[in-house]
């Protein structure tokens, strides 16, 4: 799929019959982002957002950021969009994604790292809202794996569903009386609930499943459900190879 083809998914209108693809944790996969669009188009989704993460541990940063911004979609800053965009001590990261970062701001044009840096922590789209990390600390980069650290969240989510990242994990947080954590597969969202909905990894799943991951939020049917979608994989790890940046554990 080129820019162009999904140019108009850019505009957010109508949204009440929309259907939302969202992504996050691209870490410059061109092969797994090209294939999850390509699913996305297949099941008619009519809008896009991202949840940050852009670039980082693979070999394409300038491709995939160049058709992430000309699809117009709304993106969450990442740390790896931060960091790559910046000239900071790494001595947050671990000793592979600090050599990707390094890496990439070698790779970034100006313009790119510009575009990056402009990025929020937080948007709210269409009535939901998306952030990289968590919305207690968008900027601290901590992690979203437990009820405490969902409840941490939630405490700041202004809208029903709040989509997430950063774990590269796909699961769910349901807060009724108290907050619940889920698997999902398909989650029919009820009125007077909130969601933190992590979407996992397009480029970087870490959930012992290989394929690329990505959600469809569908506002007519009122449901969230998780995508998972084959790609080159090894077309993948060639090009990290080749461009000498350091392999999967
Ligand atoms: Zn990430």
């Amino acid at each position: 799929m080129d820019a162009t083809s999904f140019q108009r998914f850019g505009s957010q209108t109508t949204p009440t019959r929309s259907r939302f693809a969202i992504l996050g944790d691209v870490h410059a996969n061109l092969e797994a982002l090209t294939a999850v669009l390509e699913d996305a188009r297949k099941q008619e989704c009519t809008h896009f957002a991202c949840v940050g993460d852009l670039v980082g541990y693979n070999a394409n940063p300038r491709e995939c950021l160049e058709l992430l911004r000309n699809s117009g979609m709304p993106c969450a800053k990442g740390n790896h969009d931060e960091y790559s965009a910046n000239t900071e001590s790494l001595s947050g990261f671990n000793p592979r994604a600090a050599a990707a970062v390094e890496w990439t701001r070698k790779q970034l044009s100006e313009p790119d790292k510009e575009w990056l840096r402009a990025l929020k922590y937080v948007q709210v789209v269409a009535g939901f809202t998306i952030v990289h990390a968590t919305l207690d600390e968008p900027n601290r980069w901590g992690y979203i794996f437990d009820r405490s650290a969902a409840a941490a969240s939630f405490t700041y989510q202004t809208t029903p569903l709040c989509f997430y990242g950063h774990t590269h994990v796909p699961m769910a947080f349901v807060r009724d009386d108290g907050v619940q954590a889920t698997n999902y597969g398909t989650l029919k969202i009820v009125a007077g609930r909130k969601y933190l909905i992590n979407v996992g990894s397009v480029g970087e799943p870490r959930d012992g499943n290989p394929l690329a991951a990505y959600a469809i939020y569908d506002l007519s049917v009122s449901s969230v459900t998780l995508r998972r979608v084959k790609f080159d994989t090894e077309a993948t790890l060639a090009k990290a190879r080749a461009a000498g940046l350091p392999p999967r554990r």
